[in-house]
């Protein structure tokens, strides 16, 4: 996914394993204007700022009718990093982290409260696909990866699998509980659209009310540019990088897309960091999947459960929910729309 309004790539921020010669070209060039520049700021033209957070690149574009109201940019990567610290996995004082290591989290604040509710809902709407208890099965990846004892044996992988459940996630009030002991959660297929919903909401309460926010590929834009045509992203191909696939309108829209080409255990792609919960095992049925949402939150998630649950399955959820369309790639590289796909853009 690329936005033509600033120079994007996803760099994933959990599984850091099998880099393509692509994020090492885009690590390497990132690192080299942070050193020369000693600056946080990765590139600042126009009324775009761009910060490599969360493991990847982050920007906040300003419509020109607002440039002159470019400090709110510093408060939204304040609120960036604020939510940041409660969903990351990394954070070992996150919120989530005090979750997963003490099973159960109490008072929490209405937006864990709302994120974790979220994520259930799309649990209960894909019959399991989208699940935010994989977080067991990823370790054990991850640390057979790490220890080069690849791959795992199938009893390791059973008994993290059998771990994966969101009804073990309870949510009473504002207390949230895991019920199995060992079950975990990592929330990051929502939390990143749900801190560009966030990011936009700090930009509205500042009266600017054109803007558009990509964090690693997904965005939402609302308003107009100041020539009156929307914030546009240009959807690369996932297999051939300097070709694109279609291009995306974002008229007050969000957009994610979930791939098997950006973190991935093996060579051959074909284990990678989106799992299957029934299996235990990386999705492969696509290569990936793009939904275009109201919020960013929704696409994000929903680009997950789509690419779980396959091109058949996957459209039809799209093709039932109201002001939701998606872009497919399958393995065989055939590209499928969504019903209203076309329409939306
Ligand atoms: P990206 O992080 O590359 O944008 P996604 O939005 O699809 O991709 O999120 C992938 C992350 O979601 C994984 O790293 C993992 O933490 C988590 N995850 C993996 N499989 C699932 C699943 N079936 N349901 C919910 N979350 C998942
Ligand atoms: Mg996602």
């Amino acid at each position: 996914m690329k936005s033509t309004d600033s120079n994007r790539n996803q760099i994933g921020d959990n599984v850091r394993c099998c880099w393509s010669p692509r994020r090492i070209i885009y690590a390497i060039v990132c690192s080299f204007v942070f050193w020369t520049q000693f600056s946080e700021d990765l590139s600042t033209r126009e009324n775009t700022t761009t910060r490599f957070m969360l493991g990847t690149s982050v920007s906040v574009s300003i419509g020109d009718r607002y440039k002159t109201r470019r400090h709110v940019v510093d408060i939204v990567f304040q609120e960036i990093e604020r939510v940041e610290g409660i969903f990351s996995t990394f954070q070992p004082n996150s919120s989530i982290s005090r979750l997963n290591r003490d099973g159960h989290l109490v008072n929490c604040s209405s937006e864990i409260v709302n994120v974790i509710s979220r994520a259930l809902n799309f649990s209960s709407l894909s019959g399991g696909a989208f699940d935010i208890t994989v977080k067991p099965v990823l370790d054990l990846y991850q640390e057979f990866h790490r220890k080069q004892l690849w791959p795992p044996s199938e009893q390791r992988l059973k008994i993290a699998t059998s771990l994966v459940d969101f009804r073990n996630v309870v949510v009473d009030d504002d207390t949230i509980f895991l019920k199995s002991k060992g079950a975990q959660i990592t929330t990051d297929a929502i939390a990143k659209g749900y801190i560009i919903d966030r990011a936009i909401r700090v930009l509205r309460n500042a009266g600017v009310n054109s803007a558009f926010v990509d964090i690693g590929g997904d965005s939402r834009g609302i308003g107009e540019k100041a020539d009156g045509t929307p914030w546009i992203v240009a959807l690369q191909n996932p297999r051939e990088f300097n070709q694109y696939l279609a291009v995306i309108r974002l008229r007050n829209r969000a957009v994610a897309t979930s791939g098997d080409y950006e973190r991935y255990f093996v060579p051959n792609k074909k284990v990678h960091h989106i799992i299957d919960p029934r299996t235990g095992r990386s999705a492969t049925s696509l290569i990936s999947a793009t939904v275009t949402a109201k919020i960013a939150m929704d696409a994000d998630a929903l680009a997950t459960t789509v690419f779980v649950l396959g091109p058949e399955q996957g459209l039809s959820l799209v093709n039932r929910l109201d002001g939701v369309e998606a872009l497919l790639v399958t393995q065989n590289r055939t590209v499928l729309k969504s019903k209203g796909f076309d329409v939306a853009n």
